[in-house]
């Protein structure tokens, strides 16, 4: 609020009192007498500012009744809040040239204390006065500031008074104050208090139309009005709910508003400008009607506005301020609503921290609780089911690693809204903390919902100056099924998504009993593993690769069989997994290279320059002795040799932390091996990426060459493959080639090489050899051994 502005509410405040040239009242001559008396001074005074002057109300030892206002002491009592104390004003710098120094009554003690009105306006002041210097410790004047309450007391007494006078009946303005405030105080809807306020500021001003408003500050610390109660037909001039009009401004308001938001002080329109020169020369026949601005406060902030107006009335500041009890009453509950919304927005703001993850915005593992047992509660009464799936990160270490963890934010902020954009409104998606996730999917209906979330996960994810990709593993259950409690679920979910990261990552595995059992399971196969390499259980079948259009055979691709002695023959499927993350994949990824170089010796010494083709395990690939163990297994052999092995990489692996993965591959280059991309086509890789990684063949994973025949989108996927590949300068074999007509086709489209049941299942190396000379010598003869 302005000075000026406070002043105005001052005087306006003082002159409500009705005191100012009132007769002596003995209540506060006595006042003053006492004062005079405690202290021994011979002048005590109870004193009133007004505009120009101050007039003395009670006054002991003085003659004159009013002195001018420049001259008056009490003028600087007012405008600060504890005693003025002034030993000797003839050396106080604002005092020393004051004629009441100067002159008679030569003052120099000095002590005053401010007097406030009921509202809290500085109205006067008590003071003693001697024209002696004296010195009174500030504690000694307790006894002033004592008087001075009472004297305020009296003062309070005097305004109800004034008040059963006044243009503005005090009665209806107290009820007026006790409805708002009880309203306000009672009700849920806060709004009504407002209602109620401008409904008998309307009524107590004669007015026909209003508002009461809030005025905020924008974001550039501009003033703006938030329109808390209407009357209808503003309402309806706003052409809008001006409720909600957040800052609108109301058209038949439009001028007012403006003034009254730029200043602090009062506005009145009534038809005529500030120079009293009329707005138009007939005000009624433009439409405006006298206009009632009022700011409203809180202490010293302006708060809000109010806003009225009248058809056939001329407001005056007087009658105005008539209201102002009611009026701070306004701006008192306006601080309160805004109070109690801050409350309100901090205890949301408490609960948000207590139930979600502040990176993501997602529920966490604690609201994931709550949300879960709502979900089962809904999926039992719709008969419908749940999909509880356990995510976590691949390659999302890595990248944090390398990157930094504000990068790392972005790429789980980034995952989180895929997440939730990949999945129905309904569907929870939950952050456990980490790179782990969890979704629950109400009635999912096909399996192509876990792969499109996946999905999801594996688009490259773009920052400012980088393209980061990763993907996801995946463990799923499903509810009615898998009937058990809420814990256990999300446990079953957990472990099935173990089993995808141990199956090679970047996808889902569904828990079912043997997964459940597959601990049991891993345990065995890893207490059997090493006894079955010392005794010779594990064998490299053989599936020869050929040249499809000069049928011949290229060479043969290694694939491991146990020869159990109690389970007769496993498919790697059914033991390799179980040996991830374990040391044991390194162990048989070294008899897998030891047994791929003596075989491709011994066909060396017998004329035989067959290729061999071997599978890597992701955790011996990854891990720090694979680069050694090729080395060591190599020695003996020469360059010739050497090139005809080929090391398969599942590209799912070769997507997992890039920049090592090419150093390694180079390093393997150096040792003069060639690398195969095995599987390719279910990793995403991107094209960068796949430019990057130096290999020189390119494996069509078999399920799109199975189903190319009938799936055109799989039709398509394998074209751009080998169109790709020829691009990129590599070989491209397909896999999985089952009949004769793929063959063809894949020959029309450019694939020159190709394996599958079609030309031979895996076969032990001896017959693999047979049926490869049998190949030669007579084909196109395909020949079936069962394993
Ligand atoms: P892979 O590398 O994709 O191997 C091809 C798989 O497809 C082999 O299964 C093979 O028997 C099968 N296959 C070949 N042609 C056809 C066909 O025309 N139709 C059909 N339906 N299937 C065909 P297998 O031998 O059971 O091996 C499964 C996987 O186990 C391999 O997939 C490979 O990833 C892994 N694996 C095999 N041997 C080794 C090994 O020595 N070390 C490692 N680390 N992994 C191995
Ligand atoms: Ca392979
Ligand atoms: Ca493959």
């Amino acid at each position: 609020m302005t000075p000026e502005a406070q002043e105005q509410r001052r005087l306006a405040a003082l002159h409500r009192l009705g005191i100012l040239d009132s007769a002596a009242e003995r209540r506060f001559d006595r006042l003053v007498e006492i004062a005079g008396r405690f202290y021994k001074t011979p002048i005590a005074l109870f004193s009133l500012l007004d505009e120009n002057r101050q007039w003395f109300k009670a006054r002991r030892g003085l003659e004159v009744t009013e002195t001018p206002r420049c001259m008056a002491f009490c003028d600087h009592t007012v405008h600060q809040d504890g005693i003025l104390l002034v030993e000797d004003a003839s050396r106080d710098p604002r005092f020393c040239a004051n004629p009441l120094v100067t002159g008679a009554p030569h003052i120099r003690f000095y002590a005053g204390v401010p007097v406030r009105e009921p509202t809290g306006m500085k109205v006067g002041s008590l003071c003693i006065i001697d024209p002696q210097p004296r010195q009174i410790p500030l504690q000694e004047l307790d006894v002033l500031r004592h008087l001075a309450d009472i004297l305020e007391d009296e003062l309070e007494r005097t305004s109800e008074e004034a008040q059963s006078r006044a243009a503005v009946p005090i009665t209806r303005l107290n009820r007026a104050i006790h409805r708002a405030q009880n309203t306000f105080h009672a009700q849920a809807y806060q709004d009504a208090a407002f209602d109620l306020m401008l409904a008998d500021l309307l009524e107590l001003t004669g007015s026909e139309r209003g508002f009461i408003g809030e005025v905020l500050l924008d974001r550039r610390n501009r003033r703006y009005l938030k329109i808390g109660a209407t009357t209808e037909t503003i309402r309806r001039a706003a052409g809008k709910d001006a409720t909600d009009a957040n800052g609108e401004t109301l058209e038949e308001f439009d001028t007012l508003i403006a003034l009254a938001l730029a200043s602090d002080d009062m506005v009145i329109r009534n038809g005529t400008d500030d120079t009293g020169s009329p707005d138009s020369p007939d005000g009624q026949a433009t439409g405006v009607w006298p206009q009632l601005g009022i700011p409203i406060f809180s202490g010293s902030n302006r708060v809000g506005l109010v806003g009225l107006t009248a058809q056939r009335k001329a407001y005056t500041t007087e009658a105005a301020h008539h209201l102002d009890p009611l009026l701070q009453t306004v701006g008192q509950l306006i601080e309160h609503k805004r109070l109690y919304q801050e409350k309100l927005d901090h205890q949301r703001g408490l609960e948000q921290a207590a139930n979600y993850d502040a990176l993501t915005g997602l529920p966490n593992r604690r609201r994931l609780t709550e949300l879960f047992d709502d979900e089962l509660k809904q999926a039992e009464l719709r008969n419908g089911t749940l999909s509880i799936c356990f995510i976590d990160l691949d390659g999302f270490k890595e990248i944090n690693d390398a990157h930094g963890h504000s990068v790392g934010d972005k790429v789980l902020s980034a995952v989180s809204s895929r997440l939730k954009n990949a999945l129905r409104e309904h569907d929870i998606v939950a952050r456990l903390g980490g790179d782990e996730f969890v979704a629950i999917i109400r009635d999912v209906e096909e399996n192509t919902v876990y792969e499109r979330i996946l999905g999801a996960i594996r688009q490259p994810i773009r920052l400012q100056n980088q393209v980061l990709t990763l993907g996801g593993s995946m463990g799923v259950t499903v509810y009615p099924q898998d009937k058990a409690a809420p814990d256990l679920l999300l446990r079953h979910a957990d472990q099935a998504m173990y089993a995808a990261k141990d199956a090679g990552k970047n996808r889902y595995q569904m828990f079912d009993f043997e997964t459940n059992q597959y601990r049991a399971e891993r345990v065995k196969i890893l207490e059997n593993i090493s006894l079955a390499l010392q005794e010779g259980q594990l064998e490299l079948y053989l599936q020869p690769k050929i040249t499809l259009t000069a049928r011949r055979v290229d060479g043969f691709e290694a694939l491991i069989r146990w020869n159990h002695p109690d389970e007769g023959l496993l498919s790697p499927i059914s033991f390799l997994p179980q040996l991830e993350r374990t040391e044991y994949a390194a162990t048989v990824g070294r008899f897998v290279i030891a047994e791929a170089v003596q075989k491709l010796q011994r066909w060396a010494r017998a004329g035989l320059p067959y290729t061999l083709s071997i599978n890597l395990s992701p955790t011996h690939f990854l891990g720090s002795t694979f680069v050694q163990d090729l080395r060591q297994a190599l020695q003996d052999c020469d360059v010739e040799l050497r090139s005809r092995l080929v090391i398969e990489l599942l590209e799912t692996t070769a997507l997992d932390d890039a920049h090592k993965i090419i150093e390694t591959l180079l390093e393997c280059r150096e040792l003069g091996v060639e690398v195969s991309l095995d599987d390719f086509g279910t990793g995403y890789s991107s094209l960068d990426h796949f430019r990057r990684l130096p290999a020189q063949e390119i494996k069509i994973d078999r399920s799109f060459v199975a189903d190319m025949l009938d799936d055109p989108e799989d039709e398509m996927i394998v074209k751009s493959i080998i169109a790709l590949s020829r691009n990129f300068n590599r070989r491209v074999i397909a896999e999985g080639i089952e009949n004769r007509e793929t063959q063809e086709k894949l020959i029309a489209m450019g694939c020159n090489l190709g394996q599958g049941f079609f030309y031979s299942r895996p076969l032990q190396e001896a017959h693999a050899l047979a049926w490869a000379q049998q190949f030669h010598d007579s084909h196109p003869t395909p020949v079936h051994y069962q394993i």
